[in-house]
């Protein structure tokens, strides 16, 4: 070694030692999984409401399979079913506070917490392609107030569109005479749909275009041709209403079309150019949202776990406790080991969206995948843990399992998100 590299790495021991190497700024190390006090308080205001108001109705709400207004009211009233609150998760920068506030929520229960959280997703539609006097209009309207709360609904599903989104057949045709839109097509599976103040409908305008010729549209409340169609009858999140969404002949004011008529105009001229769209951007858009999704099937999957490690540890056979068999004590800590690898990989991804790194390897599929299949089996596997109790309505594992399930299918299916992670990796077009 010479001279002057060995005073070089005397120097960076030195440096090292000081805590000032390269990963570290002035104030501290950059990376820290330590929640600061703002995310520590929400977490445990949403935990004391989802313990002390959400799990005690979950079973009541499952079983009449209606919405549960009554608690949706009660987070009204508390500010946590608000524009406002969603701002407040929102804008936390390390983005992880959205996610720990889902979690905690659905920990609770899933369809008490889709019921609450359902009208965030007509929310992110028109935070994210509405102007910001769009957004003041509708916004507030989407939730209504402590005293009256609304819901909203985001219908973009149809019978024969739902991974197929470029399938889609509702059309909206502009009528100038009038500056109106008129809106024709059936939505199928809307959270909310029919029960919604406020529907955001996606709808085509130039069918030719397949998905680059689409826009989305807020219906406003009482809008006629805008009807509610079956109500769907479902396996779990059955707190949650589900149901088809007629539109006929819906005709509604031309500044209802979000991000206004010329962005639209010149969008489409764009695309009919044969320049490229923006579907990398609306790519981005999904990755960013899917973590939030991610945390809820978290929550669903810690609830289960919680109660099968507290139920192994009271239930006695042949003598002990049956979570003193390996078999039983194995599958919890397997258990405990995905539900925490899914929450790393939901908080990676909820970080990259909320600060700006690009999705190279489609880490929002990934965080929401990962954590949709996690629940789903760690919810079997508590129903295993509680043998015939398990298997019961007596005990909350099975209707956790059921609101599990639905990971794996809407916002993407399992397999959709397969097939946006290969694409990511491979720079292959897979089938
Ligand atoms: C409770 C509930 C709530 C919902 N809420 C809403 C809502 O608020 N708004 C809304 O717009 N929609 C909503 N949906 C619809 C949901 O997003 C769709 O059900 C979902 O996108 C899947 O579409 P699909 O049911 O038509 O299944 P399909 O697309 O018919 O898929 C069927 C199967 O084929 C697989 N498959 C399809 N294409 C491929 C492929 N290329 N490669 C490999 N496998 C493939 C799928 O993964 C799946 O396993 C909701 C659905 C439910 C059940």
């Amino acid at each position: 070694m010479t001279e002057n590299a060995a005073v070089a790495e005397a120097e960076a021991l030195v440096s090292e030692a000081a805590g000032n190497d390269a990963g570290a700024s002035a104030e501290g190390p950059k990376f820290t999984l330590e929640l600061n006090q703002d995310q520590k308080d929400i977490r445990e205001w949403v935990h004391g409401f989802a313990e002390n108001v959400v799990r005690p109705a979950a079973e009541e709400w499952d079983e009449r399979e209606e919405t549960p207004w009554p608690v949706i009211q009660e987070a009204a009233k508390i500010g946590l079913y608000s524009f406002e609150a969603l701002g407040q998760f929102w804008s936390d920068e390390t983005g992880l506070t959205l996610p720990i506030a889902n979690e905690e929520l659905f920990w609770g229960d899933a369809g008490i917490g889709m019921a609450i959280m359902g009208t965030s997703l007509a929310v992110a539609a028109i935070f994210g392609q509405g102007t910001p006097e769009q957004m003041g209009e509708w916004i507030p309207q989407c939730f209504g107030s402590a005293d009256d709360p609304k819901v909203a609904a985001f219908c973009a599903s149809e019978p024969d569109a739902g991974s197929d989104v470029s399938a889609i057949r509702t059309t909206a045709k502009y009528d100038e005479a009038t500056d109106e839109w008129v809106i024709n097509g059936q939505k199928a599976w809307a959270t909310n749909g029919g029960i919604a103040d406020v529907h955001v409908v996606i709808a085509s305008v130039d069918r030719e275009l397949r998905s680059r010729g689409h826009a989305a549209f807020v219906i406003p409340p009482g809008t006629k041709g805008c009807e509610q169609g079956a109500k769907v009858k479902k396996h779990g999140l059955r707190a949650s209403h589900t149901a088809d969404v007629h539109l006929d002949d819906c005709r509604i004011p031309g500044a209802c079309l979000l991000g206004g008529k010329e962005k639209l105009d010149e969008r489409l001229a764009r695309v009919r150019e044969g320049k490229r769209s923006k579907s990398q951007a609306a790519m981005q858009t999904f990755e960013a949202s899917r973590p939030t999704v991610g945390a809820q099937a978290l929550g669903i999957a810690r609830a289960a776990y919680e109660y099968a490690l507290e139920y192994a540890k009271e239930r006695e056979q042949f003598g002990r406790a049956i979570v003193e068999n390996q078999a039983i004590a194995f599958t919890l800590a397997d258990m405990k080991l995905e539900i925490d690898a899914a929450r790393l990989l939901v908080w990676r991804a909820a970080w990259m969206g909320r600060t700006g790194q690009k999705f190279e390897n489609a880490e929002g599929s990934m965080s929401k995948l990962k954590a949709g299949e996690v629940a789903v089996w760690a919810t079997e596997r508590a129903i295993q843990i509680l043998g015939g109790n398990g298997y019961t309505r007596e005990y909350p594992v099975e209707r956790m399992h059921r609101d599990a399930k639905i990971y794996t299918i809407f916002e993407g299916t399992s397999e959709i998100q397969r097939l946006v992670i290969s694409r990511a990796i491979s720079g292959v077009h897979v089938q």
